[in-house]
């Protein structure tokens, strides 16, 4: 029902946007048969018309529409003007603004506001208010400070929404919702109230049945944690002690559940009173969430999230990263969360906030140079976007985010960007039916796993080990081999790439296990490294030699695994490996092969000869273990050496910092050329190729300008 009425949407879109000047075919033609992903590109802006004097409405209208922009998301943040008191509300504004932007062809997307309650509900409901990881109660003022669970904060949260569902469910102009914004992303990401300690008990009564169950499988019988009574389970506070390691994973688990059910109660409402429009949240990406996007995008239609590289390079100009290196970092952690973005479901998705200048709220990510604002958008259209909505039309000259800058500057002038903009607006309308019906083909899957990394974030083993930065470090290995990659989890079907690399597995539940095997028996070659299958799903340490249900797949079992916090031992690559020697960062997992290969040793310090390196034949696959912690470059090596005996080959060779990313669709490519340096790069081609955007031929030597793009089709 819902499916056959938000292909309606499509048609009822196609309209609008055709009204718009957006190109219809593929739009008509996807609304007629039916055919999924049945959803157009929307190029777009947050627009905040309950920031803006009225008197500014149609101007911005007008304007958003004269810029070749199709749609824009509003209200997310607007419930104390939708309703200034308990049950009293007032949509007249927000009503005349919608109907603004459709007179001027602007489709929107509604935002509910679940992510900033207004004053008088926190006055008169205090105890929907978040506590901390330290057990301090927050304080109402800022945003994110609500309690998942809270009964209340649900109801009300769900309220707000019903009535803006009623009131702008059949109007023309609405052709979707954002459920709240940016779950999780606040100073707390995690609550840890008594609401949440019963939900707790309550989400661990329905996964467990019995307490005899949890105190067998947390192993309450330490430090005396046996629990006689389910109100007896505490939440994960300062307790003299580090928590449980199984309480605490429930727990992180829990808080994502809590967030997940809360935006289910609002999409169950607006599944049913509004179900010609589409429904999705926004978030900020992997790894950077403390919540499972899998699980808070299950049912929805498409995935949404921010994107914002100011911030990554921020992060990597800190780490003293510069020039080509730098330029790589910074593509590929955007090419990450797209990856994974259009992974989840595996369908299109949609940038509901791109960076369009200086970004933050006490200090400002680097004004975006010339070309990148264009670059940015054409890498997420490169790696399956169906859309971008730029953030925001105008700049705020109040609030927290006043120095958020969008596409107008404080005065109303352009914002360096904003050119910029309608190029490309104008560029990607261009590229035509054949080129949305293409899609993004990965031979290769990099593994995350959000048990994975909660785990290990609540035992570390080492100051320094972050899952997030190892997933990162091995994506970005993965990256310039310039061929697809996907970011999968424990649902996923690994038999459709032709490798996987899985860092730091270090939960590992029998079934993934088997999974894993069947792969590498089938074929596959599986590449991971240290603390792989350490503990089982339940948070227990493994019973059996390490790497545990993994050790006849891996062909190994470990002898020791070591913490390194000084006297780093050095690692001999084999010849397969290219033989030089290299450093072991923070960790060594030291192998001893009963099937597997040797291709490293250790070559210094007491594991001396040891292996670091292994591949083991398994059935007609490969598994490889990289037991030694490997800095950035020498992974890369690594990972390129396996990466080509897979048949993975990059389509062109280009220089670092150069981003080669391919759509498709039957014998057609489009080979997406991305510059992200800030200097003019020569590719060479291998042929003569046609630029999309420009129509200009292309062959042998090819310059492509700093921060440049070329779509290149044969
Ligand atoms: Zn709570």
């Amino acid at each position: 029902m819902a499916k056959q009425n938000r292909r309606q949407f499509v048609g009822t879109s196609a309209a609008l946007l055709g009204a718009a000047g957006m190109r219809l075919p593929l739009w008509a033609q996807l609304a007629a048969n039916g055919s999924s992903p049945g959803l157009p590109v929307l190029l777009g802006v947050d627009y905040y018309p309950d920031q803006t004097p009225e008197s500014l409405w149609e101007e911005d209208a007008r304007k958003i529409s004269e810029a070749g922009l199709t749609n824009v998301r509003i209200a997310e943040f607007a419930w104390a003007l939708m309703e200034p008191a308990e049950g009293r509300f007032d949509f007249a504004w927000l009503q005349r603004a919608v109907d603004i932007l459709h007179r001027n062809n602007i489709a929107v997307i509604l935002g509910t506001p679940s992510a900033a309650p207004p004053p008088w509900l926190t006055e008169k409901y205090p105890e929907v208010v978040e506590v901390n990881e330290k057990g301090e109660k927050l304080h109402p003022g800022g945003r994110r400070f609500t309690c998942p669970t809270n009964a209340t904060y649900r109801r009300l949260s769900l309220v707000i929404a019903t009535e803006m569902a009623n009131r702008f469910r059949a109007h023309p102009g609405v052709v979707g919702w954002q459920i709240d914004n940016e779950f999780t992303l606040g100073s707390s990401p995690r609550c840890y109230c008594n609401y949440c300690r019963a939900g707790f008990q309550a989400w661990l009564r329905t996964k467990y049945g019995t307490l005899d169950k949890v105190n067998q499988i947390w192993g309450t019988n330490f430090w005396s944690q046996h629990y006689s009574d389910w109100a007896q389970i505490p939440v994960p506070l300062p307790s003299g002690g580090d928590p449980n390691p199984g309480l605490a994973l429930d727990y992180g688990r829990y808080q994502s559940f809590a967030n997940a059910s809360s935006l289910g109660e609002q999409l169950a409402m607006l599944r049913k009173l509004c179900p010609k429009h589409f429904v999705t949240t926004n978030n900020i990406g992997v790894p950077y969430d403390q919540i499972d996007m899998r699980e808070l995008y299950a049912k929805l239609d498409f995935v949404a999230f921010d994107n914002y590289p100011g911030f990554f390079e921020m992060i990597l100009r800190e780490q003293g990263q510069s020039g080509p290196q730098l330029s790589q970092g910074i593509s590929s952690m955007i090419a990450m969360q797209h990856d994974f973005g259009r992974s989840i479901l595996r369908k299109p998705f949609l940038i509901m906030e791109e960076q369009s200048g200086k970004a933050g709220q006490r200090t400002f990510s680097p004004q975006p140079a010339k070309g990148q604002v264009r670059l940015w958008s054409y890498q997420a259209i490169a790696h399956g976007a169906m859309g971008v909505n730029y953030f925001r039309w105008d700049t705020a000259t109040f609030g927290a985010e006043e120095y958020w800058h969008g596409m107008l500057n404080h005065d109303r002038s352009k914002s360096p960007a904003f050119d910029e903009m309608l190029q490309t607006v104008k560029e990607l309308k261009s590229l035509g039916p054949d080129f949305l019906r293409s899609e993004y083909e990965a031979d290769v899957a990099v593994y995350f796993d959000y048990d994975c990394s909660w785990a290990v974030k609540i035992q570390p083993g080492h100051n320094k080990l972050t899952y997030a930065e190892q997933v990162t470090t091995w994506y970005g290995a993965a990256s310039p081999s310039h061929t697809g990659v996907d970011l999968i989890g424990p649902g996923s079907d690994l038999t459709r790439y032709k490798i996987v690399f899985a860092p730091v597995v270090y939960v590992l539940s029998e079934a993934q296990a088997e999974k894993i095997r069947q792969y590498v028996r089938g074929g596959g070659i599986f590449v991971t490294n240290f603390r792989l299958g350490v503990k089982t799903e339940s948070s227990q340490i493994i019973k059996q030699p390490l790497p545990g249900y993994l050790a006849d797949v891996m062909g190994v079992t470990l002898e020791d695994y070591v913490p390194v916090y000084a006297q780093n031992p050095h690692v001999k690559f084999g010849e397969t490996l290219g033989g030089a020697e290299v450093e072991c960062g923070i960790w060594a997992d030291i192998l001893k092969p009963s099937t597997a290969e040797v291709l490293a040793t250790y070559s210094s310090g007491q594991h001396s000869g040891k292996a670091a390196i292994t591949a083991n034949t398994f059935g007609k696959g490969k598994a490889v273990y990289v037991g030694a912690d490997l800095h950035a470059p020498d992974l890369f090596r690594v990972l390129g050496t396996f990466a080509a005996s897979a048949g993975v080959k990059r389509p062109i060779d280009v220089p670092m910092g150069v981003e080669l990313t391919v759509r498709q669709s039957g014998s057609k490519r489009w080979m997406f050329v991305l510059n992200h340096n800030g200097e003019a790069q020569t590719i060479n081609l291998p042929g003569t190729f046609k630029d999309a955007v420009s129509g200009e031929s292309h062959s042998g030597a090819t310059q492509i300008p700093a921060y440049g793009v070329l779509v290149l089709t044969t």
